[in-house]
């Protein structure tokens, strides 16, 4: 299920607070305290946090206001993007002492910045053509028993429709943009390398999506969960819906005037597959 936006938001907000306290602990300590050296590197503490809390405090209220207008604010993204990275790690720890999963809390992460990334390129028109859309998938959308390996050589698929392999595929036909299938974070850095897009379309779990769209910082990533109907890492799923809007939310702003066709199957169909799959494999041993 997906978190709101409102979660990972009311998070930035409290570990502003925590920071807050921090600053207020460290004035405090700082004026007790007998020895005149600790006194000054307390002082240098609460300075430096008074600093980080001043550019995420910024940061905080250009997403807030990004997320409210639909509107991005160009002289904001840089502290929009400094705060993600430097609260995102505080969020996941107050998130956990809260009760809330880290799966919610990257969820909610990920809506946060295709909100962001959509209010981007809405703003920026014409700056991605086709050839430089990148639409990064992982390796276990693919059928495990499938005997055609595709990381490498997508074209190896021989789209027999056992699983979406062939509907990213022609996808990717379609509207002329890249597809590479990553087996993780160290090749789909690779491909980042090797394709040099100017935005990402990216299918992955909580994790992957969430570290990945911090990797390719400053890149604009659109990111989709996948679904995962046997478990983690194993022909999972995506819906291909919203993998054909992400590119043609890009794509858009060449004015190419493309619609959703029908080309894209819902997940449901690989899904009942998956169920039964999974069904079997819990009673292979080991
Ligand atoms: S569509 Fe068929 S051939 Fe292509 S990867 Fe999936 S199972 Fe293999």
């Amino acid at each position: 299920m997906r978190a709101r936006k409102r979660l990972f938001i009311g998070l930035l907000a409290l570990g502003v607070g925590l920071l807050s306290v921090l600053v207020i602990f460290a004035v405090y300590l700082a004026i007790n305290w007998e020895q005149p050296l600790n006194r000054i590197l307390l002082m240098i503490l609460a300075f430096l946090i008074v600093i980080v809390l001043g550019i995420v405090s910024f940061g905080i209220a250009g997403i807030v206001l990004t997320i409210w207008s639909a509107r991005t604010i160009p002289s904001m993204q840089h502290l929009i993007r400094v705060t993600l990275n430097v609260l995102f790690p505080i969020c996941l720890m107050l998130g956990r002492a809260l009760g809330f999963s880290q799966e919610q809390v990257r969820s909610s992460f990920i809506e946060v910045n295709n909100q962001l990334v959509r209010a981007l390129v809405r703003a920026r028109r014409n700056n991605v053509s086709k050839e430089k859309l990148l639409l990064l998938a992982p390796h276990c959308l693919q059928n495990a028993e499938c005997p055609h390996k595709i990381t490498l050589y997508p074209d190896n698929c021989q789209r027999c429709g056992d699983c979406q392999v062939a509907d990213l595929l022609s996808l990717r036909d379609k509207y002329g943009i890249k597809l590479a299938f990553a087996t993780g974070g160290t090749l789909a850095r690779r491909f980042v390398q090797i394709y040099r897009p100017r935005a990402i379309v990216a299918i992955a779990c909580e994790r992957d999506l969430a570290s990945g769209i911090q990797d390719a910082n400053p890149l604009p990533v659109l990111g989709i969960l996948n679904q995962r109907p046997s478990g983690p890492c194993f022909n999972t799923c995506v819906d291909l819906k919203e993998v054909e809007e992400a590119i043609l939310y890009f794509l858009r702003n060449l004015g190419i005037n493309e619609t959703l066709r029908g080309l894209a199957a819902p997940a449901e169909k690989y899904k009942e597959k998956r169920k039964w799959k999974g069904k079997m494999d819990k009673s292979i041993p080991g």
